[in-house]
């Protein structure tokens, strides 16, 4: 009945697919899930950022500071740049969208790869902006499936005002190096917003990779985002941010919801911070799992994508979806890879050495 009223870019546009229902499946389940469709931490936050949520409970009649000031001191000094060259999300898919609503709209287009984070799309959609995915790498190529810059940069034309691209990517898990980067910036124009989406950078041990921040400085144009939600293990406090010129994070701040990150999530955030120890030694244990997991999904003749991240990209082939389904009856959810046109893939994110162990051992029972 409403239809007519809706924005027609809105009335074509899917909802985030967040995989499987897992609150249906914990309620169903007989014992706990093992639970690797979401790139979450296994590991757990900072014991110091759960001290500081039961710190600030005595504080939930009261609003969040809404410039997130301590927060953005924090990370502004961790990351060497000013105060005001940092903008605070709710969890950084609310970024994501608040750049197609400030530098996108009808008439505007948006650029990003294909198999790149789905979010990019639905941004696009959401503001009436014309969505194109250049063509990744082929899959026999070393990064399979992986960001081809050049044809991202052919992909941008004059009407082009955002670009968003994820370093390492999800779902791929695939990455692309400093060098490969400045190049790429330098062939952009000054005016098209680029967003490069850094949630997994904690974990890459690759040494030609590095963060887009340094870059900052010399791209007025350019904004990189970070989470709490993976390397941090607070995705359920939802907290993000980006890191950009002063002029950027003004624009963005402009249509900014004024509390937009909670009380309890920027406390948490900001301890996780002060304890380095945890996301290094969270950060050690995911790349070793990573390698052994890959090595261990090899040797079973699977094509595992090249990942610097906390999670996996596994080609099963045709009997991706029905491996899916064998797995949730044991327990163990996965991410069906059918939305992002990968649909003889299925994403696993690295968890314990107990959970990968059980994970392999109910492949080689359903295989
Ligand atoms: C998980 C993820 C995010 C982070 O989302 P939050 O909203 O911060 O939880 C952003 N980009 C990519 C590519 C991701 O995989």
């Amino acid at each position: 009945m409403l239809a007519h009223r809706v924005q027609p870019a809105i009335r074509g546009l899917r909802a985030y697919d967040p995989g499987h229902d897992l609150v249906a499946l914990r309620r169903a389940a007989s014992e706990a899930l093992i639970e690797l469709g979401s790139n979450e931490n296994p590991w757990g936050p900072s014991p110091e950022a759960r001290e500081a949520v039961t710190r600030h409970l005595d504080e939930l009649a009261l609003y969040p500071d809404p410039r997130g000031g301590d927060l953005k001191r924090a990370l502004a000094r961790q990351h060497g740049v000013g105060i005001e060259q940092v903008v605070l999300g709710n969890g950084s898919h609310e970024l994501l969208m608040q750049l197609a609503q400030v530098f996108a709209g009808p008439g505007a287009g948006v650029v990003a790869s294909q198999y790149g984070f789905a979010v990019y799309a639905i941004a696009a959609a959401a503001v009436g902006a014309a969505f194109r995915a250049a063509p990744a790498l082929p899959m026999d190529h070393a990064m399979a499936a992986g960001h081809d810059l050049d044809a991202i940069v052919a992909a941008i034309d004059a009407d082009t005002h955002l670009v968003y691209l994820a370093n390492p990517n999800n779902p791929t898990g695939t990455w692309f190096g400093a060098q490969g980067l400045e190049r790429f910036l330098a062939r952009i124009p000054a005016d098209t917003v680029v967003a490069i989406d850094e949630a997994y950078a904690e974990f890459v041990d690759a040494r030609e990779w590095a963060s887009a921040i340094a870059l900052v400085a010399k791209h007025p144009n350019l904004i990189v985002l970070r989470t709490f939600s993976k390397a941090h293990g607070l995705a359920g406090l939802r907290v993000g941010y980006g890191i950009a010129q002063p002029e950027l994070i003004g624009w963005l701040e402009r249509v900014r919801e004024s509390f937009n990150v909670n009380l309890i999530g920027l406390a948490a955030a900001q301890a996780s911070l002060g304890d380095p120890q945890h996301l290094a030694d969270g950060v050690r244990k995911n790349n070793v799992e990573r390698m052994r997991l890959a090595g261990d999904l090899r040797s079973r003749g699977l094509f595992v994508f090249p990942s610097q991240t906390n999670f996996l990209l596994v080609r099963f082939g045709e009997g991706a979806s029905r491996i899916d389904d064998a797995l949730r009856e044991r327990g163990i959810v996965l991410r069906p890879m059918g939305g992002y046109g990968l649909p003889d893939c299925l994403r696993i994110t690295v968890g314990t050495a107990e959970q990968n162990a059980k994970l392999l051992a109910a492949l080689d029972a359903v295989r």
